[in-house]
This record gives structure tokens, C-alpha cells and sequence, in this order.
């Protein structure tokens, strides 16, 4: 799924029916309702807000699986990582997100 499907759905989660809603993992996100430019941030910085959300995300693991960033090159924060053509970027020290809070659901339907 193109990582623009992804915001849709998330920023548009009302337009959805609630079996929809219940099923799709994507409704969980932690990132919902962040601006696209911290979502798809190329720069550490400008990430944080969307790392942050990741860090508390229950549905990290899918969004990783799904957005696939390496195998689609993706730009942008997926999984509780920065992206930048697919590569993972390295967030300095002064700038690295609260330490990782996240619950492991088993992985949301
Ligand atoms: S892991 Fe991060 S980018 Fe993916 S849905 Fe959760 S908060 Fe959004």
C-alpha cells in the first residue's frame, strides 16, 4: 500500500464504516492526525512529533510491514524509524525521541 493510502486512511478515518474502522489496523495509528510534513519529513527534526507518536504507536509493526521502507524507498517516519529513500537515518543523540514506550500488541488484526 503507497504510503499516501496510509495518511488517507488515517486522516480521513471518519469517512470509513465502523466494521471498516474496527478491522483496519491503520485507524490505531499513533500519527493520526500529525501534518504531513512530520510524517514525511527528510530531516530528523522536523520527524521528532511523528517519532514521538511511533513511540507510543500499537500498530508499529504493521505499519513497518506494510510501508516496506526499504523495498519502496520510502521518504518519511515509518515503524519508529526516519526514512530517507529507504535507508534508515540516523536521529542524533540531542534529538532522539523518549525512550521507547510502545506496547507490543501482538499485532493488531
Ligand atoms: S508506527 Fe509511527 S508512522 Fe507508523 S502508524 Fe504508528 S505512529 Fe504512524
Amino acid at each position: 500500500m503507497p504510503a499516501s493510502a496510509l495518511v488517507h486512511t488515517v486522516l480521513h478515518k471518519d469517512a470509513y464504516p465502523a466494521a471498516t474502522r474496527a478491522a483496519d489496523w491503520r485507524l490505531h495509528a499513533a500519527c493520526a492526525g500529525l501534518p504531513d510534513e512530520t510524517v514525511f519529513a527528510h530531516r530528523p527534526k522536523p520527524a521528532l512529533p511523528a517519532l514521538r507518536a511511533c513511540a507510543i504507536c500499537p500498530v508499529r509493526r504493521r505499519c513497518l510491514e506494510t510501508v516496506a521502507p526499504a523495498e519502496s524507498w520510502f521518504d518519511g517516519v515509518s515503524g519508529g524509524r526516519l526514512w530517507r529513500n529507504g535507508k534508515e537515518v540516523r536521529i542524533p543523540t540531542d534529538l532522539t525521541p523518549e525512550p521507547d514506550l510502545a506496547v507490543d500488541y501482538p499485532d493488531h488484526p
